[in-house]
């Protein structure tokens, strides 16, 4: 068999059928600003977390809010809950209060379960 070079690509698309979004709407009732979030990457640019390792709230934000729970539970642990994020945050998310409820849920769950 002839070899062009190249590969068909795996898609990345969000798949809600097979995605678990019940973490995400238990942190946003719980924490109802998580809803604010517009995911601008404020909090990533000053993270203390961020400074050291690949960590993002950006990230995590998007990773809870797709449903790609066990995505986030791997790194959601890098977090130091040093609050630095709320300071910066133009939405007035409670990101420390998100991230407090987001890692005790999924320490529950290591987000494999559906809650
Ligand atoms: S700074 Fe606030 S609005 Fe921006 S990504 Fe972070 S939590 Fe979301
Ligand atoms: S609380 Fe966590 S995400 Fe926010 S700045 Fe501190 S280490 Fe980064």
């Amino acid at each position: 068999m002839n070899k062009f070079g190249f590969t068909l690509s795996v898609p990345r698309v969000i798949d809600y059928d097979k995605n678990d979004r019940s973490v995400a709407d238990l942190i946003a009732a719980k924490e109802p600003t998580f809803r604010l979030c517009i995911e601008c990457g404020t909090c990533a640019a000053t993270c203390t977390a961020g400074n050291f390792t690949d960590f993002s709230l950006r990230e995590i934000n998007v990773l809870l809010r797709r449903g790609e729970n066990e995505a986030a539970a791997e790194k959601i642990n890098r977090c130091m809950l040093c609050g630095k994020c709320i300071l910066v945050c133009p939405r007035g998310v409670n990101t420390r209060n998100v991230l407090f409820i987001a890692r005790e849920t999924l320490s529950k769950t290591n987000g494999h379960e559906r809650l």
